[in-house]
């Protein structure tokens, strides 16, 4: 499994968008109006020692706290990092001794107390280049909770100029005694349209856009990272529909999801079926972001139904997590199975 697979299965519904920045100007155009409220709170000399930032994974929460990094040690002092001064050299070679970014070690696993230890010591040293000193912690969610009772005491004693800005995916799941005591920022997913026009200007196969777009609609960061896959998402896509409504051969669909690594399968079917379970439990409200394989299966089976199969798959997923080696075909088979009955009419 490569290590994107690895983090989409770990993470559950949590997509990851990596360390690296993939906007090319900085921000995306979903970000300007959370990028405004930073900007009043530098201008008024407001800004908080530590900021939660929370959203959607795959929707660039990472890069915006990197652009906002970059900015606020910027010497230049304007809006934007100069790009040119030595900080942001600095910073461009990834090299700024004043800007920590602590993840976990292992894609998808925790944040443990030594990391955040060495934390500790960092936010209550000097800064060295004399401006201010940032660290990006995420996912807040996956600290375990050494590492955030270690936390508390940064957050309490705050040095001076010193930023965390801890993001989140999951904010609800974060421990309350950190997230009270940090300021929130709700950051912005893009419209379904946005995604789609975002990730159409990026992709290197155009062939590839109404495919990434189905299975990760206002997430487009998410979806230009399994462009790679885009042959397996294909073959799903392809047989979901005649399976949700009860006219595909069972033994055909196993042949064809065959060759889908098991996890990811698991993962996109876990995505759909969530989103699914989420429009259904809203009474049919028109999603704009809802596909047609979400409606179908929501105008097709009870929602107590597909909760039920959204259950085995992350008991699947787990098992899988957990290092089992289950019999590939029989576990297809059942899976496939389930699917069809769920969509079928008792
Ligand atoms: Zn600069």
């Amino acid at each position: 499994m490569c290590s994107f697979e690895s983090k989409l299965f770990s993470t559950a519904c949590s997509p990851g968008e990596g360390s690296d920045p993939v906007a090319t100007n900085g921000l995306f155009p979903w970000q300007e109006q959370n990028w405004q409220r930073m900007l009043q709170l530098r201008q008024a000399g407001r800004l908080p020692h530590a900021i939660l930032l929370y959203g959607m994974p795959g929707t660039g929460i990472r890069p915006f706290a990197q652009v906002l990094a970059r900015a606020l040690m910027c010497s230049a002092g304007g809006e934007f990092a100069c790009g040119d001064c030595h900080a942001c050299s600095l910073n461009a070679a990834g090299t700024h001794p004043d800007l920590v970014q602590l993840e976990p070690e292992k894609e998808g696993g925790q944040i443990k107390v030594d990391q955040v230890r060495e934390l500790v010591a960092f936010g209550h040293a000097s800064a060295q280049m004399g401006g201010y000193r940032v660290v990006i912690l995420g996912p807040a969610e996956a600290m375990n909770a050494n590492a955030a009772n270690s936390l508390l005491k940064t957050l309490e004693e705050p040095g001076e100029q010193t930023l965390l800005m801890l993001l989140s995916y999951a904010p609800a799941t974060v421990l309350p005694t950190i997230r009270s005591r940090c300021q929130s920022l709700a950051m912005t997913a893009p419209t379904a349209e946005q995604g789609r026009s975002w990730l159409e200007q990026q992709l290197s196969n155009p062939g590839a856009l109404t495919t990434l777009h189905q299975f990760a609609p206002r997430q487009p960061l998410y979806g230009l990272r399994l462009e790679p896959m885009v042959d397996d998402m294909q073959r799903l896509a392809q047989t979901l529909p005649a399976l949700i409504e009860g006219e595909a051969d069972v033994l055909q669909v196993v042949k064809t999801w065959a060759p889908i690594d098991l996890a990811m399968l698991l993962t996109w079917l876990y995505q759909w079926l969530s989103a699914a379970c989420l429009i259904g439990s809203r009474g049919g409200e028109e999603d704009a972001a809802a596909v047609s394989i979400h409606r179908a299966w929501v105008a097709r089976a009870p929602l107590s139904r597909l909760l039920s199969v959204l259950d085995e798959i992350v008991v699947m997923r787990r098992q899988l997590a957990a290092g089992s080696n289950p019999n590939r075909e029989l576990l297809l088979e059942n899976l496939v199975l389930r699917l069809a009955s769920a969509g079928s009419i008792a």
